[in-house]
């Protein structure tokens, strides 16, 4: 599985993301994500999974990297993302911990959707499969995880998407699957809703 490390140049300074309303709703959401098995970690130890929501701008706060195997996490184990560069594939962070592996893919969907206020990054065999079967919006499977190109890609995807919340599979990520929203309550329920389809022909 191609994943959980940075394939982005990551400059990091030291801090803590603030307390706020916005990291409690992030944790819940998590949580729930967290016991159906959508963030966790492969037999491997290799965490999966990354939320994150927009602070100000195109800055936004995400888990850090590493933190798959927590149910809950405390505020070290959050980043806030300063700044990020699709084309220098680089990305500044605050936080005690290296942002998630993902950021750059957030901060793609944040940069092309300005109504876009929460990003859920999950992994699900079931779920991967039955949007794709669904031809759910999909960024191209050549282009795998981590890299500028899905960055673009991702940011080209999203920027077609004219209604909140929508939910999109990476094929070229394994079992990737996004969900973006303008609240957490939304982003989690499209989420939601999409597993319970998979049970249904
Ligand atoms: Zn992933």
């Amino acid at each position: 599985m191609d994943e959980g490390y940075v394939k982005y140049v990551a400059e990091r300074r030291d801090g803590i993301v603030p307390h706020s309303a916005q990291l409690d709703e992030l944790n819940q959401a998590r949580t729930a994500l967290f016991d159906l098995g959508l963030i966790g970690v492969y037999p491997d130890g290799v965490g999966y999974g990354n939320l994150s929501f927009r602070n100000s701008g195109n800055q936004f706060v995400i888990t850090a990297s590493a933190t798959g195997a927590l149910r809950t996490l405390q505020s070290e184990q959050f980043c806030l993302v300063e700044s990020f560069a699709v084309e220098n594939n680089c990305v500044q962070s605050m936080g005690s911990l290296p942002a998630s592996s993902e950021s750059m893919t957030h901060g793609a969907i944040y940069a092309a959707q300005p109504l876009v206020h929460w990003v859920m990054h999950v992994h699900s065999r079931v779920l991967f499969d039955d949007l794709l079967r669904r031809l759910a919006p999909s960024t191209s499977a050549d282009i795998p995880y981590g890299t500028p190109a899905m960055a673009r890609s991702v940011g080209a995807l999203v920027a077609t998407q004219q209604q909140l919340p929508f939910v999109f599979v990476m094929a070229g990520h394994d079992e990737g699957v996004v969900a973006c929203g303008a609240n957490m309550p939304s982003t989690l329920q499209a989420l939601l809703a999409s597993l319970q389809r998979t049970s249904e022909t």
